[in-house]
Formats: structure tokens, C-alpha cells, sequence
């Protein structure tokens, strides 16, 4: 299982994560990433890989 959180003090918005995870676990909420579907997280980092601000973190549960 693996717990991905977005810091919305560095999200700029750029819905990258939105729309480059396979399974949707992102959607926009006042301008940030929420991951409101986190529980469905698959662990493949890409959207660690494609935030261009370091915003988002995946931990190994
Ligand atoms: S690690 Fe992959 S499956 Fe999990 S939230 Fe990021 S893009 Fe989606
Ligand atoms: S990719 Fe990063 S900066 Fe862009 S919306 Fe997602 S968390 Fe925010």
C-alpha cells in the first residue's frame, strides 16, 4: 500500500498529476492536486516524476 500526499504549499496547480496518473487519483480543489482517491494509488511515481515542484510524495506503506 503506498500513501501519496500533495504539499499545497509548493503545488502551482499545473494539474500534470491530474492528468498523467493511470488509476485517478488527483482532482483540482481550489487550484491544487487533491488526492481524493488516494487509496487507489498503484506506486508507479509518476506523478513524483512529472510535478515540477517537488509536491508530491509517495511513502512505502
Ligand atoms: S504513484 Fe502512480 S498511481 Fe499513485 S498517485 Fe502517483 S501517478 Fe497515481
Ligand atoms: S503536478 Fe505538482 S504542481 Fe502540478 S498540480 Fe500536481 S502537485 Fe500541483
Amino acid at each position: 500500500m503506498y500513501l501519496v500526499a500533495v504539499d499545497k504549499e509548493k503545488c502551482e496547480g499545473c494539474e500534470e498529476c491530474v492528468n498523467n496518473c493511470p488509476v485517478s487519483v488527483f482532482q483540482m480543489t481550489d487550484g491544487k492536486a487533491d488526492p481524493f482517491q488516494a487509496d487507489l494509488c498503484e506506486g508507479c511515481e509518476t506523478c513524483v516524476s512529472v510535478c515540477p515542484t517537488g509536491a508530491v510524495t509517495l511513502t512505502e506503506m
